[in-house]
């Protein structure tokens, strides 16, 4: 058996250093890398998996850092959140993070049958059957295990490319919810990766006979594509005063409460924002339908009355499912991209080694670029 020397980063659970991490975070709106910090490097020389006989183990390439990891790192969450309540990693002592990743296997158990030593996969992250699943460390570590069944072959596409996949999987499943009828008119609020990939996919199944809008809080104005710019409006300021001026419709008002006469047709939120449903629901018309894709952890509070009288239709999505019609979701968008039938080429990756964890962790890079960290 293989030996290896593991680097990565691990997140510990327990409630001291959570607590050290949550308070550093509220003070300096940074994630806290320090000697009591939740996240936190760490090195195993020599190390031997316990390869099962469905087992492969990856090195990795590249991985993405993604809005979920984000939401655990900065504590973007409420404790009493039912996600708690749902998850099969209680008794864990500490997780492993990074499922945007992109690597080659170099040993597998005897029954593997479909990946050989050299292969490139990129991860199913949704795969969660924990009676397969032997997992040891994730893509934020340069070696981890993975039963075959979570692993797809990749060929012909690039590191950069592949981990894009995934969330672009999570774009075409929100984007599959509703047949959307033509000259449709559109709204994506949020233009990170998830917001931007559902542009692409998008504009892939209905060419350019959707009306597409942007809401984003990204500081840069606009994001450069080949046919010209996309532009967006500030989630800063009045969305409701915005949606009339793009639309070029009326608000009724009274006692400050705003709702817009026409609005959108679909709603996409990749946002998972707490303060944004209130007005969305105000820039609605009727059987407009809302697809929620950022998961949001917090009670919030809002007036529901549109629901009703604009007779809307709310439905979330959370990752993706990997049988599209005879497909394989992940295989039939890297297909996608190798065959150039849908523009990723603003969907920018910012690469980081390992030696420079840091920055992968905390710079700012306005989402517009996905962090990525390598370990070559
Ligand atoms: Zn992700």
């Amino acid at each position: 058996m293989h030996k290896y020397n593991i680097l990565g980063l691990k997140f510990k659970l327990n409630l001291i250093n959570n607590l050290i991490s949550f308070i550093y975070y509220k003070i300096t709106n940074k994630i806290y890398l320090g000697p009591f910090s939740a996240l936190s490097t760490f090195k195993i020389n020599n190390y031997q998996f316990k390869v099962k006989n469905d087992d492969v183990v990856v090195k990795t390439s590249l991985c993405g850092f993604c809005g979920t990891d984000k939401k655990i790192l900065t504590y973007d969450y409420s404790f009493f959140s039912s996600a708690f309540l749902q998850t099969n990693k209680k008794k864990d002592k500490e997780i492993f993070l990074g499922h945007e990743v992109f690597g080659k296997v170099v040993d597998k158990g005897s029954s593997v049958k479909n990946l050989r030593i050299g292969d490139s996969v990129i991860l199913d992250s949704m795969n969660r059957d924990y009676n397969i699943s032997n997992n040891i460390f994730g893509g934020w570590t340069n070696y981890f295990l993975r039963n075959e069944k979570q692993l797809i072959k990749i060929d012909n596409i690039k590191p950069e490319q592949a981990i894009l996949i995934e969330p672009l999987a999570c774009a075409f499943e929100a984007a599959i919810k509703f047949k959307i009828h033509r000259n449709s008119k559109i709204l994506i609020i949020g233009m990170g990766t998830i917001g931007l990939a559902l542009n692409s996919i998008l504009k892939f199944m209905y060419k350019d006979k959707l009306k597409i809008h942007f809401f984003s809080n990204s500081k840069k104005d606009n994001v450069k594509i080949k046919k010209g710019n996309i532009p967006k409006v500030h989630l800063s300021d009045n969305i409701i005063i915005s949606t009339a001026k793009l639309l070029k419709t009326e608000i009724v008002e009274s006692f400050g409460n705003q709702i817009t006469v026409d609005g959108f047709d679909y709603i996409f939120d990749t946002s998972g924002s707490n303060n944004l449903i209130h007005n969305i629901l105000r820039i609605t018309k009727k059987k407009s339908k809302i697809i929620l894709m950022g998961m949001n952890m917090k009670k919030f509070k809002f007036d529901p009355t549109p629901m009703w009288l604009n007779e809307l239709e709310i439905v979330s999505t959370h990752g993706y499912n990997l049988n599209f019609k005879k497909y394989n979701l992940l295989k039939y968008i890297s297909w996608l991209i190798f065959k150039n039938k849908i523009d990723i080429d603003y969907l920018n990756t910012e690469k980081f080694s390992f030696n420079n964890y840091e920055k992968f962790i905390n710079e700012k890079n306005d989402m517009i670029k996905k962090k990525t960290v390598t370990f070559n």
